[in-house]
């Protein structure tokens, strides 16, 4: 009977909606809520578990099913649970998959069934009023400290500011919600709540790095910056729909990590710098955590004449890591080295997958980045004299 009773359940996985996680999205999940009646993959089971008045979790092929649950789980399932605790989703508002960090995937949940923000619009005033001030603790630029910090968003100015003093008038930065991007970045932040917001200052990116100590409210932070860069999306581009606005509220990197690089001459010798592919901007730091990019390369199409090589070319000297990476651009050479080889695979897949997607119109616009030397107005051009200029690239503007 018990093993009629799991096959009965494991039938229910054939339904449509359940082949995938009622959470994530993972596919072929192996666990289940007989609470809530949904199919949950083990990494969202373990979420479940920590929410035990909500939802109690078994497995589908180990557990021993009675048999009001197998009528349970049959006459609910995930296309049922969306239907009710997914009703009320504002379409600003961010849906994790398998692959976003711990954070973002448990306030999910917790949203969903604890909450139950998405049956219950006045829930989500948090994220939806237009406005929102709180603190948080920001990495000091200087010293690595995180220090508490005042920030406001507000959609009617189209700016998230932050205070250095509780009763300062002026803020220490305003950030135009136009060109602002945030991604949850734990591993590098050293905080499993740590989010990275970039903006444009003089026409450079600076990076701030935050954390609030409870989930809840830092997500709060995240989906409000989401749903004020959809408002001022909408107002800018209005005759586009929501999907199409939707992907471009916030987005993660395509990769992050360590190589070296040369500068322009390609006589200087290899550094080591971190870099981050950031859709078609590959910028480079010398400290993860640094607020502002050393350089900046724009990187477009085959079409229009970029190309990423496997190696250096023969005559290459002073790197010290061995799997070397050549990107082609119109205008120069740039050469780089991975220290393994998966990372120089991972760093070729992804810059191929820029190179090979065909350029849109409106990223013609970008290529200023990689512009020639002098369109610089700059002075002095680079912070870093040994690194190219963020602006032009310039190779003449080399101590
Ligand atoms: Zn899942």
């Amino acid at each position: 009977m018990a093993k009629e009773r799991r096959r009965a359940v494991l039938e229910l996985l054939q339904r449509p909606g359940n082949a995938h996680c009622a959470d994530c999205g993972a596919p072929d999940p192996d666990w289940a809520s007989y609470t809530l009646g949904v199919f949950i993959c083990l990494s969202c089971s373990g979420i479940h578990r920590n929410i035990p008045q909500v939802s109690k979790v078994k497995s589908v092929r180990l557990d021993t099913w009675e048999e009001a649950q197998v009528e349970f789980m049959a006459s609910h399932g995930n296309n049922a649970a969306r239907a009710t605790y997914e009703s009320k989703v504002p379409s600003f508002y961010y849906r994790p998959t398998a692959s976003d960090c711990q954070l973002l995937r448990e306030q999910w949940i917790r949203a969903k069934y604890e909450r139950q923000e998405f049956t219950r619009p006045e829930k989500q005033e948090p994220y939806s009023a237009g406005y929102r001030e709180g603190f948080l603790w920001k990495r000091g630029r200087d010293n690595g400290q995180f220090l508490s910090r005042k920030f406001v968003l507000t959609e009617r100015e189209g700016a998230l500011k932050y205070f250095n003093r509780n009763d300062a008038k002026e803020p220490k930065a305003v950030m135009k919600i136009e060109h602002l991007n945030a991604t949850f970045q734990p591993a590098k932040i050293g905080h499993p709540h740590g989010l990275q917001v970039t903006y444009l200052k003089d026409n450079s990116t600076r990076n701030i790095f935050v954390y609030h100590e409870d989930g809840k409210e830092m997500v709060d932070w995240f989906n409000a910056l989401r749903a004020a860069r959809f408002h001022y999306l909408q107002v800018a581009f209005p005759g586009a729909s929501d999907a199409d606005l939707v992907p471009k509220l916030s987005r993660n990197y395509l990769k992050e990590g360590y190589m070296e690089k040369t500068g322009p001459k390609q006589t200087e010798g290899f550094r080591k710098r971190w870099f981050t592919m950031d859709d078609r901007r590959l910028m480079y730091f010398k400290d993860p955590l640094d607020a502002f990019a050393r350089g900046e390369v724009f990187i477009g199409s085959k079409e229009s004449g970029y190309t990423v090589l496997d190696g250096l070319p023969p005559s290459t000297q002073g790197h010290h890591w061995p799997h070397g990476i050549t990107i082609i651009t119109p205008e120069r050479k740039f050469l780089l080295a991975c220290e393994t080889e998966s990372e120089q695979r991972a760093w070729v897949e992804a810059f191929r997958k820029v190179v090979d997607r065909p350029m849109l119109p409106q990223e013609y616009a970008g290529e200023g980045w990689e512009g020639r030397p002098g369109d610089c107005a700059r002075t002095p051009c680079g912070p870093d004299p040994l690194d190219a200029c963020p602006f032009c690239s310039g190779s003449t503007l080399q101590a």
